[in-house]
């Protein structure tokens, strides 16, 4: 009996540093499926408010402009592609000043309801399936995912990758840096009101630590493939 092919929806959520970008883009153009970085909808938000001169710290003032910027994001693992009203910030968004505005941004409710809305709509139009990276997309945005990851690693694995990609590029720190920006960052981002980063109860906890790039993308597309068989 030829087997049916249905939409797989895969969450890949945790924090920054422990191989989820990297890894949801691997298992997407393994599966032919479409990918969306959330974290890169949040920046390009972000970007939009500095440009603006929108005072981050003022969740008023960000809540009051959050129905104004135009986010769309590409969806093609092999060259993800983000613009903001039809500019393309694939690389501002990267830069630290974005980086250390992003979770102030990230933690006003209207902000987060419009992103929430416009990704659910993004995996709803996914054809063939898509892998969906984030902080709360297990427990939020789409909670009846196929398969759910939430991927750890330790600190210090976490600030060492990270610091590995930002050598050379603009706003490249020592790794101690790197280590405390991240632990506030995740501070900022597990204790707000509105979704927070959080495991899902019914997620498959990763710890990367010790794994390879392609151990890690080996044991995502295993249970993928579990999935597929469960429900076939
Ligand atoms: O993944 P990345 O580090 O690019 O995410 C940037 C920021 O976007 C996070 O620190 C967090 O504040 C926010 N974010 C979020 N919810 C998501 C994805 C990212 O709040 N689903």
């Amino acid at each position: 009996m030829a087997a049916t092919t249905t939409a797989v929806v895969v969450a890949i959520d945790g924090p920054s540093g422990t191989g989820k970008s990297s890894t949801s883009k691997a298992v997407a153009a393994r599966l032919g499926l479409g990918y969306l970085d959330t974290g890169a909808q949040y920046r390009a938000f972000t970007w939009w408010m500095l440009r603006h001169g929108v005072d981050v710290n003022d969740p008023e003032a960000v809540a009051a402009v959050a129905a104004k910027p135009t986010v769309v994001s590409g969806t093609d693992p092999l060259a993800p592609t983000i613009t903001v009203d039809g500019a393309d910030v694939a690389r501002p968004i990267r830069t630290q000043e974005v980086t250390g505005a992003v979770s102030a941004v990230s933690a006003v409710p209207e902000v987060r309801a419009r992103i929430t809305a416009l990704q659910r709509r993004i995996a709803g139009d996914a054809g063939d399936g898509i892998v969906v990276e984030g902080r709360d997309i297990g427990t939020t945005v789409l909670p009846d995912a196929d398969v759910k990851i939430f991927l750890t690693a330790s600190p210090e694995a976490r600030a060492a990758r990270r610091n590995g990609e930002l050598t050379g590029a603009p706003g490249a720190a020592g790794i101690e840096a790197t280590r405390a920006a991240l632990a506030r960052r995740d501070a900022a981002d597990s204790s707000r009101k509105t979704s927070p980063l959080a495991r899902a109860e019914d997620a498959v906890e990763v710890d990367t630590t010790e794994l390879t790039l392609e151990q890690v993308v080996e044991c995502v597309v295993t249970l993928v493939a579990q999935h597929g068989q469960q429900v076939r």
